[in-house]
């Protein structure tokens, strides 16, 4: 039986959440398609067996992140800032280095004061000029059309490690870029697995320099889905269906038809799509998607991506003086961070795990991964880290709809081969739109892709895209 409505809405993420929202204030009819049994997608909270509440995929908002600010306040959610006062830990080549952190990223060693390490001065000095190499390019980046950047070519077929290496072959002075990669808000890739055109597009259009760690969500970040899914119902029971993974779309002059897992088949004059970019090679469009387009989702990979989240009675970090973060070259957590409130329980270190150690450690046996976790979140924090309340790990490698985290990246040569021919008006990844077929999603946002608020501007400018053909007010 076929079941009508103006706009239907694949994927019940943030973005697929805000789309359906907007056109449902719109006055329009929507119905909001989810494959996983929950909303949220990769902002999602769990409870640690101490009844903490967590955030298991995304949790921060950064400065310069209003739409998922004023999302907040519209909803009556309250924020706090990200924990940064005090000394924080640097783990180098077995050495632990207590330091406080940098005014500004951009002077920093990965967020350290640089002088206050004890390093040597000559490998100190090669951190600093590559660090500066790379902010000259990001400089040079053209953000909506990368491949008009300069010497686009050359740079799109050099891998991160290998321009770092033409710079300097010290492990210290090639460690900021080859961590950005893996844990930069865009990252989840090694530094041999991405040219250094897409790092620097990383950085252009999402810097870490302003801050997107700044502040937490009161509760955890992965309420918010659950909160926007009870409004859309409120309003139309009926709106949401989950585990429903929508399988085909075919269109034609009057609308969309769009068929899910469970075989019912859906009808609208548009349809939004707000699954990350790998997701939308296992969906049957009818007219298919174009070549270039085709090709650009499949040299887009998820990055690899584990999240750990350890809670503590209380946060003992903060009674020496540290301020939980911790970063360096350990075998598996490369970043440690207090999530917790300023009142301090509950007491949280949010870790990750990325790249190859993702997968690595996620091939080992529980007992096993759980050793090698707690021996690294005692070499940052000492003895106390090594018997958490609870350790709750999260491998986003391993859930089918996601694929991956923290979001996608362009492999070497994409971005000057299918993503120039697929690029559509908004530029950046962002393919034009298929007709009736809107595209939404954090991956294809002009700014802060990969972040929650490059999925609410995306999902936003679909919901106006589909106004605009289905006739809402909006
Ligand atoms: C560990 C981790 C840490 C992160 N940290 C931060 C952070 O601190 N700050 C920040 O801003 N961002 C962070 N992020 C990124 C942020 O979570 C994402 O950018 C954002 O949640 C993406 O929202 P989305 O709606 O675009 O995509 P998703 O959340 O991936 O939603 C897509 C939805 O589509 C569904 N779906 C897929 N295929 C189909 C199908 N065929 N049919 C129907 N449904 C389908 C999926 O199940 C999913 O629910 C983090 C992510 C992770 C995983």
């Amino acid at each position: 039986m076929t079941s009508t409505v103006d706009v239907l809405v694949v994927g019940a993420g943030l973005s697929g959440l805000v789309a359906a929202r907007r056109l449902q204030a719109a006055g329009l009819a929507v119905r909001l398609l989810e494959a996983r049994p929950r909303v949220g997608g990769r902002m999602v909270s769990g409870t640690t067996a101490n009844g903490a509440v967590v955030d298991l995929g995304g949790q921060w908002g950064g400065a310069s992140h209003h739409r998922f600010e004023a999302l907040l306040q519209e909803l009556g959610i309250g924020r706090y800032a990200s924990n940064y006062a005090g000394k924080g830990v640097f783990h180098w080549q077995g050495r632990r280095l207590e330091a406080p952190l940098a005014h500004r990223f951009a002077d920093s060693l990965l967020f350290f004061e640089p002088e206050a390490l004890d390093l040597k001065p000559a490998e100190l000095a090669a951190t600093k000029a590559l660090q500066r190499a790379f902010a000259q390019l990001v400089a040079q980046v053209n953000p909506r059309q990368p491949w008009l950047t300069p010497a686009a070519e050359r740079l799109d077929r050099l891998t991160v490690a290998q321009w770092a290496a033409q710079h300097s072959d010290l492990p210290l002075a090639q460690l900021p870029l080859d961590w950005l990669c893996r844990l930069g808000g865009s990252g989840g890739f090694e530094p041999w697995e991405a040219s250094i055109l897409h790092l620097a597009w990383t950085q252009a259009v999402a810097p870490q320099a302003e801050t997107p760690e700044a502040w937490l969500v009161r509760g955890s970040a992965g309420a918010v889905p659950p909160r926007l899914a009870a409004e859309l119902q409120a309003l139309a029971p009926g709106s949401l269906l989950l585990g429903r993974t929508v399988q085909a779309i075919a269109q034609d002059s009057q609308g969309v038809t769009v068929v899910d897992g469970s075989g019912q088949i859906h009808r609208a004059r548009a349809v939004i799509v707000a699954v990350p970019p790998p997701q939308r090679l296992a969906i049957q469009f009818d007219p298919p998607l174009g070549a270039a387009h085709r090709a650009l989702l499949q040299r887009s990979p998820m990055g690899m991506m584990t999240k750990i989240l350890a809670t503590y009675a209380r946060p003992f970090w903060r009674d020496r003086g540290l301020n939980g973060l911790g970063i360096g070259d350990r075998p598996a957590l490369e970043l440690t961070a207090d999530s917790g409130p300023p009142e301090g329980t509950p007491a949280v270190l949010a870790c990750f795990v990325a790249g190859e150690r993702a997968l690595n450690l996620g091939a080992l046996p529980a007992e096993q991964r759980r050793r090698i976790l707690l021996d690294d979140l005692a070499a940052y924090w000492g003895p106390e880290a090594a018997e958490p309340l609870d350790l709750l790990e999260q491998d986003w490698n391993a859930e089918p709809f996601s694929g991956g985290a923290f979001t996608s990246f362009l492999t070497p040569g994409s971005w000057t081969g299918p993503g120039r021919l697929a690029a559509g008006p908004q530029g950046g990844p962002a393919p034009a739109d298929h007709g009736r077929v809107l595209w939404a999603g954090t991956e294809v946002a002009p700014r802060w892709p990969g972040y929650f608020e490059g999925a609410i501007e995306a999902g936003e400018r679909a919901a106006t895209a589909a106004c605009a053909i289905a006739g809402g007010g909006s």
